[in-house]
């Protein structure tokens, strides 16, 4: 039997909540579930204000609108990302400025920001990779030092915390102005496709609102505040429906079992791989100690593209799934023609040798970690 890299982990009430929904009478968004789901969040997380979404993608998309991201403005965020970190901005008409990552992390580096500030500058968009922190006070502070906003994309960072120099353990996607999350099937928590946009700065809640149910004032409306609703700024359709949002309450519901089994494999993989990569010239991923770990992601970093090419292979022939990604953005085919033609080393040291290995809530992780003990 083959080893996916990746499985769906369905808790059982999915089905449950989602015949709930419907035989309510009410499916389309902003409903019971969705209040639930949102509720939690801001609960639990600390976040100002939780909208749910139809994906992270669409989440980044309604912060570009949100934050009047507009032709010629220029937004700084890593080349090591996914698309949908660089395309919510480039549709307003924005220039990207890409930073390059640490040496160590595949985070962008927080010191390399600065220089690239200029009068133009927008917002900072950090991505909080595998779930682990941005430096978010050095980011924080460049953005009330030059007056921009900060949108995280913690696309992968669900439940995982930052320790600020104030000794304050914030949650992530709770310190950015905005920030964005995603329920994608191959996230932490899942809704098939589903996401957030949390709203941090006051100023934002009523304005994100109308940009969600297309450009009216309807969630005023059914609030009783407003006895019509009428379009009154741009937007689009970004609210998910019930069925979404009964299915998210479900994996919600599971979110400490699903993380600490997670969590479990993820320590399995470093207990039991690090002699191994020391001896291969393979790197663990390094945690920094202002971040928690969310287990979203094992990754190793490889020698070169030779050695990862090699343990991919040997994975497969042996019915193992380990998968690479991300082909850095500055390079892309779509995107080459319009960077601004600085190098950046460690992106394409990371989209060159890191790959990561299958995590899910059913895996059996001793079969991925024997046959790895046998390479080389
Ligand atoms: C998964 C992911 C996204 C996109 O999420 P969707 O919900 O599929 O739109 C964006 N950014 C990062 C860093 C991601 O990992």
């Amino acid at each position: 039997m083959t080893i996916p890299f990746n499985k769906p982990y369905l808790t059982g009430k999915e089905t449950h909540y989602i015949y709930e929904a419907v035989k309510s009478g009410k499916i389309s968004g902003n409903g019971i579930f969705t209040k639930k789901c949102q509720q939690f969040f801001e609960e639990k997380y600390g976040f100002k204000k939780v909208l749910l979404t139809t994906s992270c993608t669409d989440a980044l998309e309604m912060a570009a609108i949100l934050t009047n991201i507009e032709l010629d403005d220029e937004v700084i965020m890593p080349s090591y990302t996914f698309v949908s970190t660089a395309i919510a901005f480039v549709r307003q008409g924005a220039k990207i400025v890409f930073a390059d990552s640490y040496v160590d992390n595949p985070n962008m580096n927080a010191d390399a920001i600065e220089a690239l500030i200029t009068p133009k500058t927008k917002a900072i968009v950090p991505v909080h990779y595998a779930g682990v922190a941005c430096d978010m006070d050095k980011i924080m502070e460049l953005a009330a030092k030059y007056n921009l906003l900060v949108i995280e994309d913690a696309a992968q960072a669900i439940d995982s915390f930052y320790t600020g120099k104030d000794g304050v353990k914030r949650a992530l996607g709770s310190i950015g102005h905005l920030a964005a999350f995603s329920f994608h099937e191959t996230k932490n928590i899942i809704s098939g496709e589903g996401g957030m946009l949390t709203i941090n700065y006051e100023k934002f809640i009523h304005r994100a609102e109308i940009i969600w149910e297309k450009g009216t004032n309807r969630a005023e409306f059914f609030r009783g505040e407003v006895n019509k609703y009428a379009w009154v700024d741009t937007g689009s359709s970004f609210l998910p429906s019930e069925v979404i949002a009964a299915f998210l309450w479900a994996q919600i519901e599971n979110l400490e079992d699903i993380q600490s089994r997670r969590l479990k494999i993820w320590n399995a993989y470093f207990e039991n791989l690090k002699d191994w990569a020391l001896l291969n010239n393979i790197k663990m991923p390094a945690i920094p100690e202002y971040a928690t770990n969310n287990a979203h992601m094992f990754y190793l970093t490889c020698e070169n593209i030779e050695q990862r090419s090699a343990i991919i292979e040997n994975l497969k022939s042996n019915n193992i799934l380990a998968v690479f990604h991300y082909l850095s953005l500055h390079s892309s085919p779509f995107y080459a023609q319009k960077h601004d033609g600085r190098i950046m080393p460690e992106t394409d040291r990371y989209t060159d040798c890191l790959v990561r290995l299958p995590l899910f809530y059913e895996l059996n992780e001793d079969l991925v970690i024997n046959q790895l003990n046998k390479i080389f």
